[in-house]
């Protein structure tokens, strides 16, 4: 199944796009399985927490001025300085996805590509990293959205429409780190396997990722978690 935006028909309907919940990545707890488009207005009492005042871009503070944009066009707008986090991101996504495919291609033994592929072809492998290395080297999404309320339930780091490629950030997202699993370029890196490489999300976490390359690595080589966590861990030099 592709993943993608559901619009709703009316303003508020919500539609499950099926049982596999793709194309975004949770962090602890769970998600629910559909994402709305950016810009999408929340209708009035909805229960939807509002955006938590973050002021845009130029300085007009945040609920608009008179005849200016109101609150609801601003929901998802990126700061300069998380615009500028998420592209470093990018970068560092590019730089370590083509190092770990360099790495496996020098070395097929590669102890993480066990740990995460098990007995999966490396053929198929290799192919998913370079469409995604390639895709970050060329590429970046239509359109960018940070915090937006609707698209950032508690426990989402971020999104992308298979689509349009646009893409949104969370508030995990931007207390992510550098280093370790689930970190800021490993996080777009699960989501440019979505896009690029039209990856799944079969199971979620580290530990279930590794389970998944021992119990079905042909699940795991379709895994979006299984690379962002391979490449990962070949960054940080992680075998345990
Ligand atoms: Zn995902």
């Amino acid at each position: 199944m592709v993943a993608r935006w559901v619009m709703g028909v009316a303003l508020g309907a919500v539609v499950a796009t099926g049982a596999v919940a793709q194309g975004y990545k949770p962090g602890i707890g769970p998600s629910p399985g559909y994402q709305q488009p950016p810009g999408y207005a929340p209708p009035p009492n909805s229960g939807v927490v509002p955006f938590p005042g973050k002021p845009p871009p130029g300085g007009v503070p945040y609920g608009g001025q008179p005849g200016g944009p109101g609150p609801e066009q601003q929901a998802g707008v990126c700061t300069p300085q998380e615009r500028e986090l998420i592209e470093n991101s990018f970068r560092e996504a590019h730089r370590i996805t083509a190092e770990s495919l360099r790495q496996l291609e020098q070395n097929p033994e590669l102890p993480q590509f066990r740990r995460f592929f098990g007995t999966a072809p490396h053929e198929q492998v290799r192919n998913t990293l370079r469409l995604t290395a390639d895709w970050l080297r060329e590429r970046r999404p239509a359109s960018i959205a940070c915090n937006h309320p609707n698209n950032c339930p508690q426990g989402r780091f971020a999104y992308a429409s298979t689509q349009t490629t646009a893409m949104g950030f969370c508030t995990l997202f931007f207390n992510g780190q550098d280093t370790g699993f689930d970190s800021r370029a490993g996080v777009i890196i699960h989501e440019v396997t979505h896009v690029a490489a039209r990856t799944r999300d079969i199971v979620y976490s580290p530990r279930n990722a590794m389970a998944l390359a021992k119990s079905n690595p042909a699940d795991a080589a379709v895994n979006a978690d299984n690379y962002e966590y391979f490449i990962e861990a070949v960054r940080d030099n992680w075998n345990q």
